[in-house]
This record gives structure tokens, C-alpha cells and sequence, in this order.
């Protein structure tokens, strides 16, 4: 019994890491190029939302849909996030 409890308690604490680590970056790729967005930082001061409308929508799931924008487009806007939520990657 004591075995099943101390059990229990060793997956609530490793599912609450997982998720915590989930929640601390989320990657949305696209050819060579992913948004990062880490929802800690966020202020959710929109500017995402109303430079590329059909890239950021809360209302949906994925809330980033980046293949709606170029890179160009996507570097600009994350550049003005005043945050820093989003950030993105390059890969060689
Ligand atoms: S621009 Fe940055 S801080 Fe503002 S809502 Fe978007 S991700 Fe969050």
C-alpha cells in the first residue's frame, strides 16, 4: 500500500515537470526556420496579433500558424515583440 502511494506520488511529481517543461518554450518550424514563444514572458500586448492576423490567433489551436507568413515578415514582427516571448531560429 505505502509502495502504491509512494508510486503515485513520483508520477504526479514527474508529470508536473513535464508539462512545467513543455510550458517554458514551444516551437512552431517551418523549412529551416522555427518561432520560439515562451508564454512566461508574454505581456500579451497584441503586437503580434495585429502585425500578422493570419500568423497569431488565440483563439485558435496551434495559436501560431507561421507558414501564413514569409521569414521576412515573421523576423520582422518577432523583432517587435516587446517582450521577447518570441524569439526564432535559423538552422545551417
Ligand atoms: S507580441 Fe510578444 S508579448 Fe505581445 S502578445 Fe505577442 S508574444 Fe506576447
Amino acid at each position: 500500500m505505502l509502495l502504491l502511494l509512494l508510486f503515485g506520488l513520483f508520477q504526479i511529481s514527474v508529470l508536473k515537470k513535464l508539462s512545467k517543461k513543455k510550458m517554458e518554450k514551444l516551437h512552431y518550424k517551418k523549412e529551416g526556420f522555427t518561432v520560439n514563444w515562451e508564454p512566461k514572458k508574454c505581456i500579451h500586448a497584441g503586437v503580434c496579433v495585429k502585425m500578422l492576423p493570419k500568423v497569431y490567433n488565440p483563439s485558435e489551436r496551434p495559436w501560431i500558424k507561421q507558414d501564413n507568413a514569409t521569414v521576412e515578415e515573421l523576423i520582422e514582427q518577432i523583432n517587435a515583440c516587446p517582450s521577447g516571448a518570441l524569439s526564432y531560429t535559423i538552422e545551417e
